[in-house]
């Protein structure tokens, strides 16, 4: 095991973030599946990492009900309407854009669900492969905006953000009407007050961006 993973999870758990380490993505995905009820609704954020572990085909195949914004062929009327759902979801599954090895969860959001989805769902699942962990908080910020933020863009192919030709973050800059700026919110998860609201689930294996 990578030797960071342990103090991470010690360091979570004071920020009263349950943990758990699992070695690989598959080991994951049934990690996220035994702790969603069968009963329970679910939220998704957009995530390679959730969509490498194939999670959403995995709890719809056994009956949950997932929000899936991402489902082809809907509207954009039904596309918000599943982004309001499933921030509302009695599940919200996310990943992160950079963990700090202190702990410290942060997120980048453009329309704003998956923040609130993080922030005040019942309870949260974090998924975040070990190529998310940075040394600082400022690593973390800058993993973020100088490189997941430039290949989400890319991925998904409809914001224009001055990241997108070479990476660099002009933040300075990116507003509407030039730019259709992804990062439109940020988020750092410090501590959680709830018992077991937000738990995170580290794999040892490189996972999205
Ligand atoms: S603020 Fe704009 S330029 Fe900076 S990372 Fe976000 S989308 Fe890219």
């Amino acid at each position: 095991m990578d030797q960071r993973i342990e103090p991470l999870i010690r360091n979570l758990q004071k920020r009263n973030i349950p943990a758990v380490y699992c070695s690989d993505k598959d080991s994951a995905a049934l990690k996220v599946a035994a702790m969603v009820p069968q009963e329970c609704t679910v939220g998704i954020s957009g995530s390679v990492t959730l969509d490498q572990l194939g999670i959403v085909r995995r709890l719809e195949a056994r009956g949950n009900q997932v929000f899936n914004q991402y489902k082809p062929g809907i509207s954009r009327d039904e596309n918000l309407l599943l982004r309001r759902q499933g921030a509302s979801a009695d599940y919200f599954l996310a990943s992160a854009n950079a963990i700090s090895e202190k702990g410290e969860l942060v997120f980048l959001s453009g329309y704003g669900n998956r923040t609130a989805g993080i922030t005040y769902a019942s309870a949260v699942i974090v998924v975040c492969g070990i190529n998310k962990i940075t040394a600082t908080r400022e690593e973390a910020f800058k993993r973020a905006r100088e490189y997941a933020t430039p290949l989400n863009c890319k991925r998904l192919g409809n914001w224009h953000t001055p990241c997108l030709a070479d990476g660099i973050c002009r933040q300075e800059i990116c507003f509407p009407p030039e730019y259709r700026r992804m990062c439109a919110q940020v988020l750092v998860i410090e501590a959680e007050v709830v018992p077991e609201r937000l738990k995170v689930v580290l794999v040892g294996e490189n996972l999205g961006f």
